[in-house]
């Protein structure tokens, strides 16, 4: 008994192409297995949706249903050519509906370490990198044979890419080993990419680095990953960010920290320092009676905020410096200091 095509696609003998796309969508996305885990009759229904489709969306196959009311070879098709065949459509069809399914192999996310300057971390910069690349090669074009070749239909399965036999009462159905599926067998294979299809080459990718990433920060490069199977949904590459150490400024969040050595006499005194910020030497004033270990803070001389505006603080730590040496009038001033110091107590 044939199947009635357009039954299953509901739609009627003169409907035009947009019009069973439309069916087909709309049923295929009822039946689809993904949504009927395990319902054993919504996949059987699936199989004939995709078949109808297979057939009626193909001109020339429509006509040739249409004249005899059968096509050869169809439903075997599905379970391997058909399904690599639509799944363009079925990506742009499934990913509206369900986010990515499992249906879309992704290809491999890549990371690349990146080592960069402080002050590139903090204020930003633009970086080359190389990040290894699969492309389509260009002497075969990605049909992975040889120029001036062609496959030859696969004996073994006769082009159909799977094997029937029986077993008892059951007909089981098996890949072919032979073409793993594809139907053909490629005698003299691309000497360019050894049949691949694809060759292995690098890229060069301008990356800009955003102001404010730090150590581990992650950024993603959409669609710069590995190639996927199908060659519609590439990886993505994730640049993971690695400062090097300054000699003189950390980073605290936002903030940055610097230690500043200052002499006992500024200390008590109150004076003014030169300390060194992201944007040159600044000077800053010391009150009277500074005790060591005081952060002074300069507000908006830290790090640009990653995400929004502004910007953190400098966090300045005040040291005394004692000098190593005194000469002998120092030695003397310091001595009579001391003096005074003590007996005023
Ligand atoms: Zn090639
Ligand atoms: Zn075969």
């Amino acid at each position: 008994m044939q199947k009635d095509y357009y039954e299953i696609l509901n739609v009627d003998r003169n409907a035009s192409d947009e019009e069973i796309k439309k069916a087909y969508r709309r049923l295929a996305l009822k039946y689809h297995p993904d949504r009927n885990p395990g319902d054993k009759e919504a996949e059987e229904k699936f199989k004939e949706i995709n078949e109808a489709y297979e057939v009626l969306s193909d001109p020339e196959k429509r006509a040739r249903y249409d004249r005899y009311g059968s096509v050869d070879g169809v439903g075997s098709v599905f379970d391997f050519g058909f399904r690599t065949k639509f799944d363009d459509l079925f990506d742009d069809l499934f990913s509206d509906f369900f986010g990515r399914t499992s249906r879309t192999k992704k290809g491999d996310d890549l990371r690349y370490n990146l080592e960069i300057e402080f002050e590139e971390a903090v204020f930003g910069t633009e970086k080359e990198i190389e990040v290894p690349k699969e492309e389509k090669c260009t002497r075969c074009g990605g049909t992975r044979i040889e120029p001036g070749f062609k496959p030859t239909f696969c004996p073994v399965c006769g082009g159909r890419g799977q094997i029937r036999y029986s077993h008892g009462f059951f007909t089981i159905n098996k890949t072919c080993d032979s073409c793993y599926g594809e139907g053909h067998i490629i005698n003299h294979p691309c000497k360019e990419c050894k049949g691949r299809g694809y060759v292995k080459t690098k890229k060069k990718l301008n990356i800009r680095i955003p102001a404010g990433v730090d150590t581990g920060t992650r950024l993603r490069v959409r669609g710069e990953g590995a190639k996927s199977p199908s060659d519609t949904h590439p990886g993505d590459l994730y640049i993971v960010i690695h400062v090097r150490p300054h000699s003189i400024f950390e980073r605290e969040g936002d903030n940055i920290v610097v230690h500043v050595d200052v002499d006992y006499p500024t200390l008590c005194l109150g004076g003014e320092i030169r300390v060194p910020t992201l944007n040159g030497d600044m000077k800053v004033e010391i009150p009277p009676g500074t005790q060591p270990g005081k952060v002074i803070r300069l507000s908006g001389m830290g790090v640009p905020k990653s995400r929004g505006y502004g910007r953190g603080d400098e966090l300045v730590y005040i040291n005394v410096s004692v000098p190593k040496s005194l000469t002998e009038r120092q030695r003397k001033l310091l001595e009579e200091l001391a003096r005074e110091l003590r007996s005023s107590k």
